[in-house]
């Protein structure tokens, strides 16, 4: 038996592995890393696979960054952790200062936390806390979060309100939340649905939760120019407050290093996770404002704490790995080579709208959703008993690239690093596995 071998039968064994079916587990050929380089993953048997999908979405800059090897390793030298509860750690201190200083305007205080769902549990909690507290809890009504279909939050929300909610503290047990829905951006007539909604809705919202610009998890659903600027309005007209989880488009995957900047809004919270440390370590920081700050001081005995923590927040060398990360943004040309990257991306996914299997293709910066149909014309799904997308990674896979789908659509999200020639083996292993399961067009492109 090879070591790859080995190691796959003992993974068969013993793990249950998160958003995959174990029934077809093993049939699909699972990828066994054993080591990573620059963009590329190395498995047991040492071989290569681009990493098309940047390790799910947080991989900035490549595997092994050299900085920011370093930055951990001279962090080890100092201490790898030391409770943030009710105490602090220096390069997670002076990490929340350069937070501040990059995001929008107003946002000024950081909370941290482990990972994207809690850095949206906790806007949630600290939105929920802070109308039963603010001006005497003169809008104690506002219990009620409104979401997007098929959003992450939508999903994360949903969980926390069924079973979770004993995650809330004892203090909170009364205020069991709504969720009102609102359709996925993406969908004709969803603005209207949404005017009505706030409308009718609007005194009971504690906060309105986006993903900024694109929805990712959704299948990549993008939104109409301005739709993240309009539900700001919506939000101060009723007076409710905004959550922009930017835990997928944060860190340069917009094609600025926040989206909230591109989409030129400034939320109550702003959720960061996935490339906060380059995609290194499990760190989250959900970012507010004085005023919502304001609202839980007070005497310790009042009880107006922000009760909600984990046991590793703030770890230092996560946040020495978010240092490194930020001086790599800051010292290279990387956000200024951004929009040509995207540029490039554009042209080179454009060349597959001629697949007959192509039913959309959706991108917003560098990420992107290529959507697989039965029938163009109709835009008629495949079977799920298909599994046409699962099926196209296979066959990506054996062109040395990485890749996992949401459903039939094709997830392209590849470090910000990546070369143009990268870029381009990428964009023809995509298209050429896809004329291996669906089929090609009459002129296959040159
Ligand atoms: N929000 C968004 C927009 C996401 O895409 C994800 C995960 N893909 C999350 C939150 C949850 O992040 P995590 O997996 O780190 O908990």
């Amino acid at each position: 038996m090879s070591v790859g071998e080995e190691l796959k039968a003992i993974d068969r064994t013993y793990v249950w592995h998160p958003f995959t079916p174990h029934s077809a587990y093993a049939d699909d050929d699972p990828l066994m890393v054993v080591a990573g380089e620059g963009h590329y993953l190395i498995d047991a048997d040492g071989r290569r696979y681009l990493d098309g999908v940047s390790s799910l979405w947080c991989n900035l800059f490549g595997h092994r960054r050299a900085e920011i090897d370093q930055a951990i390793r001279e962090q080890l030298d100092r201490i790898a952790h030391a409770t943030f509860l009710g105490n602090a750690t220096a390069p997670a201190v002076t990490l929340a200062k350069r937070l501040v200083d990059k995001a929008p305007a107003g946002l000024t205080r950081v909370f941290y936390s482990d990972n994207g769902s809690t850095a949206v549990e906790v806007a949630l909690k600290m939105a929920l806390q802070f109308w039963q507290q603010a001006d005497g809890g003169a809008q104690k009504q506002r219990t009620a979060f409104l979401t997007f279909g098929n959003a992450y939050h939508g999903d994360t929300i949903g969980s926390v309100s069924l079973g979770g909610i004993e995650l809330f503290h004892e203090r909170y047990r009364p205020l069991l939340f709504k969720t009102i829905q609102a359709p996925s951006p993406g969908i004709e007539g969803c603005e209207d649905v949404l005017e009505g909604l706030v409308n009718a809705r609007g005194h009971t919202l504690a906060a309105i939760v986006l993903e900024p610009g694109m929805q990712g998890a959704a299948g990549m659903v993008t939104q109409p120019p301005g739709f993240t600027r309009r539900v700001r309005e919506l939000a101060d007209r009723t007076g409710t407050l905004l959550v922009l989880d930017e835990v997928a488009v944060g860190f340069g995957r917009s094609g600025e290093l926040f989206a909230s900047n591109k989409e030129g809004v400034a939320p109550d919270f702003l959720c960061l996770a996935k490339g906060l440390t380059g995609g290194y370590l499990p760190m989250a920081a959900t970012l507010t404002t004085e005023r919502i700050f304001r609202a839980f001081l007070g005497h310790p005995s009042e009880g107006r704490t922000f009760f909600h923590g984990h046991t590793y927040t703030g770890n230092p060398l996560a946040a020495a790995a978010a240092h490194a990360t930020l001086d790599i943004f800051e010292q290279t040309d990387l956000l200024a080579e951004l929009p040509g990257k995207v540029a490039r991306f554009t042209a080179l996914l454009d060349e597959l709208r001629v697949l007959p299997a192509v039913g959309d293709i959706r991108q917003y910066g560098l990420a992107a959703g290529i959507e697989l149909v039965a029938d163009r014309e109709t835009k008629a799904p495949y079977p799920a008993v298909e599994r046409r997308g699962m099926k196209v990674c296979a066959a990506a896979r054996k062109r040395g690239v990485f890749l996992r789908p949401l459903g039939d659509v094709i997830v392209l999200m590849p470090p910000l690093t990546l070369a143009d020639d990268e870029f381009t083996m990428l964009l023809r292993v995509t298209c050429d596995s896809i004329i291996e399961v669906c089929g090609a067009p009459v002129a296959v492109p040159a």
